[in-house]
This record gives C-alpha cells, sequence and structure tokens, in this order.
C-alpha cells in the first residue's frame, strides 16, 4: 500500500493528486446519466464522504494559521527588533514582493498581446453575470491597522495579526528580564505549533485526494475547450515565471541553485494546488521554508505570512491576461497609459486579493474599472477559472518562498547545510521518532 510504503511525503501527495484527479474524472463522467443507480452512488461520494474529508483537512490547516503566524512572528520580531534590522529587512522583503508582481503581470501583459486569446471571442454568455464588490484601495491601506487584536484573530485578519505581532515582538525585546521570560514561553509555543503542522502534514495525501476528486467530479472540462487560448496563455505565462523569473532572480540574488529551492519548496506547491489557498497553504509553507529551505525564523515569521496575505504573482499574471483577453473580445483598445494603470493597479489589487480561492476574480473587477472595461467580461472566463486558479496559487506560495529565500540570503539568516540537505531526504519521514 503506498502509504506504509517508503515513498516521501512529497512522493504521496503528488500520487494522492494523480488519482485524486483520474477518479474525480471518472464520477464525472458516471454521474451524466441523472437519476441512475450509479449516479447516486457518485453523488453521495462526492458530498458525504470526499467533501466531508476535505472540508475537515482544510478547516485543520486554517486552524493553524492565526497561531503560527502570531506565536512565530513574536519571536521572530524580537530577535530582528533588538537589533534594528527589521526595518531593513521589512523594505528588502517588500520591494521584491512589489516587483517580482509588476513583472508577472507585465509579462501577462505582453504575452497576451502577443497570443491574442481575446480575438474572435463570442461574448453572449455575459449577460447573467453580477459583478461582486471590488474592496476600495483605500480601505485596504487603512485596515492594516486593527483596533482590537482578539477581533483581527477572530477574524483571521492577517495583515492585521502582523502588525500586532510585530509591535509586540519589538516590545518584548526592549523589556529586559521580564521580555526574555515571555520570550522563552512564545519560542516554546512556537515549537508546538511546528510540531502540529508536520503531524497533519502525514494526513496530507488522503486531505489532497478528496478534494481533488470532489473538484473533478464537478469541473466542466469542456469550458477548457472554448477557451483554450485564454487557459493556455495565462498557463504558459504562470510556467514561464515560475521557472523562468524565479530560477533566474534566484540564481541571480542568492548563488546558490534554484532547482534545490524548487524542489525543496515542493511540498508547499503540492499544497497550494490542491488547496488553491495561500492562506490555507501557509503553515506548510513556514514548515517548509524554515525546515527544508534552511531560512531562520526571524525572517520566515515575518516574510512568509506577509507573502501569503499579499503577494500574488500568480494572480497577477491572470489578470493581466484576462484584461488584454477581455478588451479583445469586447473590441477595445486599451491606450499606453491603460497598460501603465493596469499594472500599478493589478500590484495594487494582488495586495487586496486574500489567499482564499477565487478571490483574484474579485479583485480583477478592481483593475478592469480603472481601464474602462466592462466588468460583466469577467463571466467569459469563470467556467476555467477555478483550474487555473490551482495554478496561480502554486505560482504565490512559490514567490513567497523565493523572496523569503532571498532576503534571508542577504541578512546572512539563511542555513546553507539544511538547504542542500533536505533536497535528498525527507525530514517528514522521521517525524515522532
Ligand atoms: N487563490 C489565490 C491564492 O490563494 C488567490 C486568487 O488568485 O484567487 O493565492
Amino acid at each position: 500500500m503506498f502509504w506504509e510504503s517508503k515513498m516521501t511525503l512529497s512522493s504521496k501527495i503528488l500520487l494522492a493528486m494523480v488519482l485524486g484527479v483520474a477518479l474525480g474524472a471518472i464520477l464525472n463522467t458516471m454521474s451524466a446519466a441523472e437519476g441512475s443507480f450509479i449516479a447516486n452512488l457518485t453523488a453521495w461520494l462526492v458530498n458525504s464522504v470526499f467533501d466531508v474529508v476535505g472540508q475537515i483537512f482544510i478547516a485543520s490547516l486554517k486552524l493553524l494559521v492565526v497561531p503560527l503566524v502570531f506565536v512565530s512572528l513574536v519571536c521572530g520580531s524580537s530577535a530582528m527588533g533588538a537589533n534594528a534590522r527589521m526595518g531593513r529587512m521589512a523594505g528588502k522583503t517588500l520591494g521584491l514582493y512589489l516587483l517580482t508582481t509588476a513583472i508577472a503581470i507585465s509579462l501577462g501583459l505582453l504575452f497576451a498581446n502577443l497570443i491574442n486569446p481575446g480575438l474572435g471571442i463570442d461574448m453572449s454568455s455575459t449577460a447573467n453575470y453580477t459583478p461582486q464588490p471590488a474592496p476600495a484601495l483605500k480601505d485596504v491601506l487603512i485596515n492594516i491597522f486593527p483596533t482590537n487584536p482578539v477581533k483581527a484573530m477572530a477574524e483571521g485578519n492577517m495583515l492585521q495579526v502582523i502588525v500586532f505581532a510585530i509591535l509586540m515582538g519589538v516590545a518584548v525585546s526592549h523589556s529586559g528580564e521580564k521580555g526574555k521570560e515571555v520570550l522563552r514561553f512564545f519560542e516554546s509555543f512556537n515549537e508546538v505549533v511546528m510540531t502540529m503542522v508536520s503531524l497533519l502534514m502525514h494526513l496530507a495525501p488522503y486531505g489532497v485526494f478528496c478534494l481533488l476528486a470532489k473538484l473533478f467530479s464537478e469541473l466542466g472540462l469542456s469550458a477548457i475547450l472554448d477557451l483554450a487560448k485564454y487557459f493556455f496563455t495565462v498557463a504558459l505565462v504562470l510556467l514561464l515565471h515560475g521557472l523562468g523569473v524565479y530560477t533566474t532572480a534566484f540564481k541571480l540574488l542568492t548563488r546558490l541553485s534554484p532547482w534545490v529551492l524548487l524542489k525543496n519548496v515542493r511540498p508547499a506547491i503540492l499544497f497550494a494546488f490542491s488547496t488553491s489557498s495561500s492562506s490555507a497553504t501557509m503553515p506548510v509553507t513556514m514548515n517548509v521554508a524554515e525546515k527544508r529551505l534552511g531560512i531562520d525564523n526571524a525572517i520566515a515569521s515575518f516574510t512568509v505570512p506577509l507573502g501569503a496575505t499579499i503577494n500574488m504573482d500568480g494572480t497577477a499574471i491572470m489578470q493581466g491576461v484576462a484584461t488584454v483577453f477581455i478588451a479583445q473580445a469586447f473590441n477595445i483598445d486599451i491606450s499606453l497609459g491603460g497598460y501603465v494603470a493596469v499594472v500599478l493597479t493589478a500590484t495594487l489589487a494582488s495586495i487586496g486579493t486574500a489567499g482564499v480561492p477565487g478571490v483574484g476574480l474579485i479583485t480583477l473587477a478592481l483593475v478592469l474599472q480603472q481601464v474602462g472595461l466592462p466588468v460583466e467580461g469577467i463571466a467569459l472566463i469563470i467556467g476555467v477559472d477555478r483550474l487555473l486558479d490551482m495554478m496561480r496559487t502554486a505560482v504565490n506560495v512559490t514567490g513567497d518562498c523565493m523572496v523569503s529565500s532571498v532576503v534571508a540570503r542577504s541578512e546572512d539568516l539563511l542555513d546553507e547545510t539544511i538547504f542542500y540537505e533536505v533536497s535528498d531526504r525527507d525530514e517528514y519521514e522521521n517525524l515522532g521518532s
């Protein structure tokens, strides 16, 4: 049985993904004969088994997000706050996140203009789309600052939790002996939460299998055929950004092997793909950053949660291609100034995109409005968005890991021994022994 074998955790998750997709696709065809015994059985399997296990899996991941971010970042920022490196590190992180996102959207725009995915599209399906309200950029900024930390945690408002944890961590580092006592507690707490993450990762193959089986049993793949040009343009740019831009930037900025980076990040990529949520994947990304990439907690505790919240390169790529696609479908020209506006707005919109499934499509409305395109155009691409969401979330999370490694390396806080060692073994295998 594969779950008892000597396979690494990543290979088990990968196998579970393939099996989940295959079974989902089979169930999809079986459910076609409505009312038949087979169709009823399929519906029961999907709704009462796969959905239940999948939802529980996602809930257990999300459960860890707030405790992990808060506890870990108090430890991290108290280490940083003591020697005033926090500001420099935060500046580098933000700068790199914004820069990579701007590159991502520009690539999206460029390739969409070369491939022209929207030429000759029929817009008749746009009639029944009601646009959802996108958040105003001003509110996105104001909302970073919490008025009540308990409310911020209860609502899972990540940027607010980050701000509170940083303040607390800096205060801990300035509180002498008393501060050290608090820090010792948080450090132990952090270890415990990290162990919870590792334990949960062992259940991932089952969770991932159920999530994908359910998703693919309901996914109408015929939509992809109709929108093949759009779909493959987004997929191509995602690949190019993930494999080309990230690896080149990483090599240039760290002099470490980008292939080892990708190999080590694999568990987080697989989780991101299966859950379509940077936020739910965050505990795994943190684990990967510290245990597989060798990034010190002082860096990872800040860069990873921040990245899961604001760094969405994959989403920006989709928004760039979608903007050109919709403009072409509606026969509207975007001016040069319009393109600059798209780059700026999409970069900001991706900051305001929560790391949960499908939100990138809602913030796309912001970008479309900015250049005067009809928001109803979103209806054209909604049919293939679920699958693209999985792919772009994988890129979003890879970007978080890449930037975190670059920042850690520049601060001399990346352990090269861990970075190169882990790629050859699976440290989750030893868990609990
Ligand atoms: N699902 C994406 C994420 O969590 C956000 C989006 O593009 O919809 O990273």
